[in-house]
């Protein structure tokens, strides 16, 4: 369902200071540390933020990949209140070939940070080595991370992050710009930070209800855009 995207380029990948300002907005509060853009909305707008494993402050951060989009982030939010972290982490127990896989994008978490690290100018951090996110490699702890990680990553890369994608697909897809309205875009970006951190560092728009879902499938024959 999820079409391969273009590669990162080096000119996409590297964050503008417009990037810094919509995921200051996005998130609520200011960003620090994001050394990439690994994921982009159609519009160009960032959907995920990599944060260099070592904070210029010298902490030790394991959460490459941070999901900023709040159409994503809710929509997600949404499906972590239903339940579906305990569906995962009963498949997780019982189905080695998904385990396996599970391992896999854990791996695979690790060397796109590994790559980040040495882009970014880092460097090794010993004290996180091995160290993934969301409970990889062998449990399901948060969404948000391996949806970040799928976006980022590419589909087929994180199993359960791709599954997330493609169960949020009535809220977000990522054929389309859902970006108008999902931030405040008047006045400064916020210079203090105003949110709430959960754990894993999410923003205060987790627990926001999901988006309205787009009309689609009640009317087969209505086109977009007569909303
Ligand atoms: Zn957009």
């Amino acid at each position: 369902m999820q079409e391969n995207t273009a590669p990162a380029t080096e000119e996409s990948r590297t964050p503008s200071a417009h990037d810094l300002d919509v995921l200051s907005r996005q998130l609520g509060r200011p960003v620090r540390d994001v050394v990439e853009i690994p994921a982009r909305c159609v519009c160009g707008n960032p959907l995920v933020a990599a944060t260099a494993p070592r904070l210029s402050n010298g902490t030790p951060f394991p959460t490459t990949f941070y999901l900023t989009h709040p159409v994503i982030t809710s929509a997600v939010s949404r499906l972590e209140a239903g339940g579906t972290m305990n569906e995962m982490n009963d498949r997780l127990a019982a189905d080695s070939g998904l385990a396996e896989a599970y391992r896999g994008a854990h791996e695979a978490y690790l060397r796109a940070r590994d790559e980040i690290a040495g882009r970014s100018g880092t460097g090794d951090v010993p004290e996180i080595a091995g160290v993934s996110a969301g409970g990889m490699p062998t449990r399901v702890k948060c969404l948000h991370v391996l949806v970040g990680h799928s976006l980022a990553a590419g589909p087929g890369v994180n199993p359960l992050g791709d599954e997330a994608l493609d169960a949020i697909a009535e809220w977000w897809t990522k054929d389309r710009c859902y970006c108008a309205g999902a931030w405040e875009t008047e006045g400064e970006a916020p210079s203090k930070d105003l949110s709430r951190h959960g754990p894993q560092g999410l923003p205060g728009i987790v627990g926001r209800p999901a988006p309205v879902r787009k009309s689609q499938s009640t009317s087969p024959t209505t086109e977009e855009g007569t909303a």
